[in-house]
């Protein structure tokens, strides 16, 4: 049997050791344990990539303490605008939102766009028509409300800058989720679902997605997800670009990924991170930040959960 593995992540960025209370850090470490092993759990019954990276990522968009479906950011009218992608590595079949509000889990309405319709991407009232056609119940702006989140847009709201939700530095709340896993077939899958960043305007849409910078997923190289920057990581084409490394320089997952977090994107000054798996289980979880929520775990019997370097 294939070892089977998932990586997940809660967003990277600048994170303060000492600004994090153990209170705090231990309610992270759990919502992501609890996302890391139920998207585990799809993998060890024999379920596919592409539903545990959904799973995982659902409970993540769950919970307030990520920047994704719950909890996301405010715009710059005070409202909540979502993007997510989901892309399959046996396939490369592929589905993406943007701009959507009122949906509790934007990735199921992402592959819902792959599955249910001709499209790859699907953005605004359109993605909306789609999400209402399929019968998609919306949730009231309160659902989305978080006071962490309300008032770091208070802190910007007037002015024309716009911030990741993770880069203040007293700020301990952040950040964009994502999941890679490797089936017990050898079949590969990466999603990715943010609110994007605090204080966006004009229709704003990051990387995370983009196919090709902030998810991709092909079974002859990797499944990545990204977290940071969108506007560099859109640039970098940074999901796809490891997936070059390892296709045409014959590069492994580890140092392909190196190479586009610790070299690539910061030569263009990007600052994030990103997850990434291949088909036969490895992973890699580089970041050039202070930190990255993140966790794993295989069928190797090996399993961790960190929020910084250590
Ligand atoms: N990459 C996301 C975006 O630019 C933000 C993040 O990762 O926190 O929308």
């Amino acid at each position: 049997m294939n070892t089977f593995s998932i990586a997940i992540h809660g967003g990277a960025g600048t994170l303060v050791k000492g600004l994090m209370t153990p209170e705090l850090e231990a309610e992270y470490k759990l919502a992501l344990k609890i996302a890391r092993d139920k998207g585990y759990e799809v993998l060890e019954r024999g379920g596919s990539a592409l539903d545990a990276v959904e799973v995982a990522v659902k409970l993540l968009e769950n919970s307030p303490l990520f920047n994704a479906g719950k909890g996301s950011v405010f715009t710059n009218e005070g409202t909540h605008e979502m993007d997510a992608s989901i892309m399959e590595g046996k396939t490369l079949e592929a589905g993406a939102v943007s701009l959507i509000t009122g949906i509790k889990n934007p990735v199921s309405l992402a592959r819902d766009v792959m599955e249910k319709s001709y499209h790859v991407f699907l953005a605004g009232d359109g993605a909306m028509k789609f999400a209402k056609g399929l019968g998609y119940k919306l949730e009231s702006p309160e659902y989305f409300y978080d006071e962490v989140r309300y008032k770091q847009w208070q802190g910007i709201k007037d002015s024309d800058n716009f911030q990741l939700d993770h880069s203040v530095k007293k700020d301990g709340k952040f950040g964009t989720v994502g999941a890679v896993a490797c089936d017990q077939f050898g079949n590969i899958a990466a999603a990715t679902s943010t609110g994007g960043m605090t204080n966006k305007k004009w229709g704003r849409v990051g990387d995370s997605p983009m196919v090709g910078a902030g998810v991709y997923a092909n079974n002859k190289t990797c499944a990545v997800s990204c977290t940071g920057s969108g506007e560099f990581f859109i640039r970098g084409v940074v999901a796809y670009d490891v997936s070059c490394l390892m296709e045409h320089k014959g590069l492994s997952l580890k140092d392909a990924s190196n190479e586009v977090i610790h070299k690539r994107i910061l030569d263009i000054k990007g600052d994030g991170g990103l997850i990434a798996v291949d088909a036969k289980g490895n992973i890699a979880m580089p970041f050039n930040t202070e930190g990255m929520y993140r966790a794993f775990k295989t069928s190797k019997g090996e399993e961790d959960i960190f929020i910084y370097k250590d």
